[in-house]
Parts: C-alpha cells; sequence; structure tokens
C-alpha cells in the first residue's frame, strides 16, 4: 500500500526559491576578481540566476547539455550553480589549477556547450578555445566593457556574462522533472590516468544540502556566516552554496585571495562562524594569526577535510584559538561529505586528551552514507578501532558509475571502494590511515603514512611534512619522511626521529628525513605524494603505484 503523501520532486532550484523568500535580504558578499567586495542577497540571486537561465535559453543551449565554468568562489558562480542546473542543464565545474591540456581534456570529454569563465582564466581560455570546437559559447564573468582585447581577438565572439543578463528579464519558472536528472559534473583530480566525472543529481544534491546542515554535521543555520575556503569547482565547495540556501546562512566568498591574511580579514569584516577548507589553507591561516596575535572571536567551527587534519592543527585551533574544529571525511564520488567528527553525549565529561584522541578521527558516517571495512579478500573486517581495510561506501549521494565511462563499473556488489585505508571503532568512528597507494608496506605490516605525518607536525620545528614509501631490499618498503622545516628552526634529521620515540612501534619510525624548501601540491591542495616517490626513489621502480 502506497502511503498518501504527495509526492514533489527535489529540485535544486527550489533550494534558491526558499532562500529568496525566507531569507531574501540575507547577504552574499565576494571578494572579487576585479579586487573589491560585492554584496548583493539571495533575492537578488534568485533574479540573476533565473536571467542566467533566459540566457541560456537565448543562446539555444538545451535542457541536459553541459555549461561549463572556470571560476573562483563568487556571487556570479552561485547564481550559475542555481541558473544552469535549475534550467534542467548540467553545471560541469573545471578546476583552473589543472594543466590546461587536462582541461582542455576534460571539456571535450564531457562536452561542453558553454564555457564561464573569471578573467584571471583567461589565459587558460586563450589557450584552449581552439581545441575544444564542441563550445559554441565562451562568456567571461564581467561587463562587456571590461573584457581585455586580446580575449575579443583570440576568442572572436566571446560574450560578456553582464551583458547577457541585462538582456533578460527575471521573468522564468523553474522547470520540474525528474529529480534523478543530473544536476552538475565534477572530474576527479586525475592524479593516475585520466580524470573522471562525477555526475550528481537534483535529488542526491538536495538530500546531501539537508544532511550538510545537519547539527552533528555542519550545525548550518539562519544564524551562521559561512565563508566556503573549499573551491567551488573542486565537489561543488563540499556543498555549501547548497546547504547555506537551505538554511539561510549568510554567505561569503573569497574570491581567488586564500592567503592566510586576507581570509583572516574577510572572515572578520563578515562577522563569519563557520569556515571550511583544506588542512594547507587552514595552515596559512594559522600562521598569520599566530604571527600576529590575532583573535576571530566570531568564527566558532572550521571544518577540514580533503586530507587528514594534524593533530597538532586541531588542537592550535581550539586550544590557542577557540576554533571548534570539525574534522571531515569525503571524495568527489561522494558528493562529498561521507563522515564528520562531532562528540557524543558520552564524550562530554572526558578530558581534552581523550577529545583530541576523537577529533584526530574523521568522524562518524551521516545518515544516508553506510560504510564497510573490508580485508584484501572482501572480507568485512571487526570495528574495533584496529582492523584497518578497504573502506567501502553506498548510499543516495554516492556516485554509482562515473560519466561516460568506457570501462567497468566501479562498484563492488553495490559498494563504491573510495581507494582509502581505514579503521571503525565501535561507536563508529572513522580513521584514514592512507591512500591504498600510500600506505608503507614494510615486511608484510602496513605502516600509516597520515599516523607518521601527524606526529612530525607536532614538532614546533616543522612547517609541513609528508611520509612516503621508499624501496627496500628487505622489507619491501620502509618510511621515508619529506619535511619543511618552520623558518629560523634548527631541527635536524636525529632530533626528529627521536621525537618518534615511545610515539609509535620502533619499526615504523621512519627510516631517514630529508629536509626541503616546499612540498608538491596538487590542484585541490593535497600533497603529491606520487612526485615525492618519483624524486626520492631515484634509480628505482616508484613503490606503492
Ligand atoms: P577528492 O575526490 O579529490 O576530494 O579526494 C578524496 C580523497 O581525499 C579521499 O578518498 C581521501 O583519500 C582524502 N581525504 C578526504 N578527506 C580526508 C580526511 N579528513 N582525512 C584523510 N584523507 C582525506
Amino acid at each position: 500500500m502506497l502511503g498518501l503523501m504527495q509526492s514533489h520532486p527535489l529540485m535544486i532550484s527550489s533550494l534558491l526559491e526558499f532562500a529568496a523568500r525566507y531569507h531574501g535580504d540575507t547577504p552574499i558578499v565576494s571578494r572579487r576578481v576585479e579586487g573589491d567586495v560585492h554584496r548583493t542577497t539571495y533575492a537578488e540571486a534568485l533574479g540573476r540566476a533565473k536571467r542566467v537561465a533566459r540566457a541560456l535559453d537565448a543562446l539555444g543551449l538545451a535542457a541536459h547539455e553541459r555549461v561549463g565554468t572556470l571560476a573562483w568562489n563568487g556571487y556570479r558562480h552561485f547564481e550559475l550553480y542555481y541558473g544552469v542546473s535549475g534550467s534542467q542543464r548540467i553545471l560541469h565545474t573545471l578546476n583552473p589549477r589543472l594543466h590546461p591540456d587536462q582541461i582542455a581534456w576534460i571539456v571535450n570529454h564531457a562536452e561542453d556547450r558553454a564555457l564561464c569563465f573569471d578573467l584571471s582564466f583567461a589565459p587558460i581560455i586563450m589557450a584552449i578555445a581552439g581545441r575544444c570546437p564542441q563550445v559554441k559559447h565562451w562568456i567571461a564573468l564581467c561587463d562587456a566593457d571590461a573584457i581585455p582585447p586580446a580575449l575579443a581577438q583570440a576568442v572572436p565572439g566571446v560574450h560578456s556574462y553582464e551583458a547577457l543578463l541585462a538582456a533578460q528579464t527575471d521573468d522564468y519558472d523553474w522547470p520540474v522533472f525528474d529529480e534523478n536528472t543530473g544536476s552538475s559534473l565534477c572530474y576527479t583530480s586525475g592524479t593516475t590516468g585520466n580524470p573522471k566525472g562525477v555526475l550528481y543529481s537534483h535529488r542526491s544534491t538536495v538530500l546531501h544540502a539537508y544532511a550538510a546542515a545537519l547539527p552533528d554535521v555542519m550545525n548550518l543555520s539562519a544564524r551562521d556566516s559561512v565563508l566556503p575556503v573549499v573551491p567551488m569547482f573542486h565537489v561543488n565547495a563540499w556543498g555549501i552554496p547548497y546547504a547555506a540556501a537551505l538554511t539561510g546562512a549568510k554567505l561569503v566568498f573569497p574570491g581567488p585571495a586564500l592567503d592566510g591574511k586576507s581570509l583572516f580579514e574577510l572572515m572578520q569584516a563578515e562577522g563569519v562562524t563557520l569556515a571550511a577548507g583544506v588542512p594547507t589553507v587552514w595552515l596559512g591561516l594559522l600562521n598569520f594569526m599566530r604571527d600576529n596575535a590575532l583573535r576571530l572571536p566570531t568564527l566558532q567551527r572550521t571544518v577540514i577535510g580533503g586530507a587528514a587534519a594534524p593533530a597538532s592543527m586541531i588542537r592550535a585551533f581550539e586550544e590557542e584559538l577557540g576554533i571548534h574544529v570539525l574534522h571531515a571525511w569525503g571524495m568527489t564520488e561522494t558528493s562529498p561529505l561521507g563522515a564528520l567528527c562531532s562528540l557524543k553525549n558520552k564524550h562530554l565529561a572526558m578530558d581534552r586528551a581523550s577529545q583530541f584522541a576523537i577529533q584526530v578521527k574523521q568522524g562518524r558516517p551521516i545518515f544516508g552514507v553506510e560504510v564497510r571495512v573490508v580485508d584484501g579478500n572482501g572480507v568485512e573486517l571487526p570495528w574495533d578501532g584496529k582492523s584497518a581495510g578497504n573502506l567501502l561506501v553506498r548510499g543516495p549521494w554516492i556516485a554509482s558509475d562515473y560519466f561516460r565511462n568506457d570501462g567497468p563499473s566501479p562498484l563492488r556488489d553495490g559498494w563504491f571502494p573510495t581507494g582509502d585505508v581505514a579503521t571503525v571503532d565501535a561507536d563508529g568512528y572513522i580513521q584514514i590511515t592512507d591512500r591504498t597507494k600510500d600506505v608503507i608496506k614494510s615486511g608484510g605490516e602496513w605502516i600509516s603514512s597520515i599516523e607518521l605525518e601527524n606526529i612530525a607536525m607536532a614538532h614546533p620545528g616543522v612547517a609541513m611534512a609528508a611520509c612516503i614509501a621508499r624501496p627496500d631490499p628487505k622489507w619491501d618498503e620502509r618510511p621515508l619522511l619529506v619535511v619543511v622545516k618552520r623558518e629560523g628552526s634548527t631541527l635536524d634529521r636525529d632530533e626528529l626521529l627521536r621525537f618518534y620515540d615511545g610515539k609509535v612501534a620502533k619499526w615504523m619510525i621512519p627510516d631517514d628525513v630529508v629536509f626541503v624548501p616546499s612540498i608538491p601540491l596538487g590542484a585541490t591542495g593535497k600533497i603529491l605524494k606520487n612526485q615525492l616517490r618519483q624524486q626520492f626513489s631515484a634509480g628505482k621502480a616508484q613503490p606503492g603505484a
């Protein structure tokens, strides 16, 4: 027997309609490529998103066609999120930090029909335009008179976004269609092989937005002022542009200025209560605040994910700055929120050290996401906080396949293998110990590179640390620590290795340390371990690939 409830498809457009109706005057603040700080509201954003939809109609874009974006976090990108998906086209966010050849490959694979870009990415557009014949419309996110002559010459017919919108009105009714329709597309970073496209749906996006807002997740509300440092070109800024509209939270977009000073100033000026980003970005903010003895009294909590948040960083935020850290785990294929670390009632009476030991973990699965950990034979491992195995996930916002995938299905018996190695404890807290390809296999045992990095990062002389496997004739692989010293530090190899005494089993202690001026970071701010492995295992077979 069916229930007698109304059936309304979950539509992305309804999120912005809601925000405009109930939070119409709530600000959306953006630092722009133009250099200034721009202010708008949900009500105005709705009107402009409708103009986007009409402009795409006028350009002749059909339903389901892809509209690429190469843009920073800002109000125009936000309007595109809604105007493109809301009108049944697919928003395809491109990562501008990738090499232009890779961007061109992705644009062609996705068959983007239009591509909207911030002017700072005009050089990329000029480099790829000739190689992307399926793109019919190049749209610069600026006023008509701001288009540089060189761009107009290199890309004939390039449109001005503002001119396209000015030619339209707000008179538009969002179409209503099957909630499983594709809404946005994001390619994985592709450090190995070609990038793969993950195609989100209206249903998955709206459900994920509900989940993101939950109290034990981001705890978002109409009282928040939210700053996503995580880019809108990386897994939809962790769903914040949707979850903020769902709750009516104020949005603060940092544009291209992601250094500690710029972030601090924007957070202070806009009373930011919640920020979200990868650990490398937070390192910049932490250092700036420490060096200048600054505080952010409004900032209550920060979501750190995308890579393991070192224990030292969690402690620094909490103890030095009074900012609560929410450690989160996810990936492009999981929309991305899979687990988030918040304490339970029974943990509140614990001492801080015991609480920190929990906060270092990546957290409990969010309702909707099921997890299991299996060994190499697919046998499920116990949830004892010790048994490490491959992490599998499934749920309504987990990918079922890749876009235009010619290869086999990525699923295993309906579960998505994350490529992460993890333990789960009896309370369901997941701890990621490694990527499958980064784990260090020494004498048949696995050593967690994340654990060794965590310890190094706790040394006051260390600014950044990465642990990689080095081939070893006897043990197969042994850990090698690559370290960037903090400015002015006199730390040496032996002192750092001694620091491990008593913190891990003796055989897990790295064999050696190399000090480097910098560690290479990928397009999403994560350490490029394959590059480090190539660099530091010269002449030997590349380990762990
Ligand atoms: P991406 O699809 O580029 O977002 O990368 C997803 C991968 O980032 C995951 O599979 C993990 O390996 C890693 N990752 C994300 N969050 C965390 C975290 N909190 N701790 C450790 N690794 C993480």
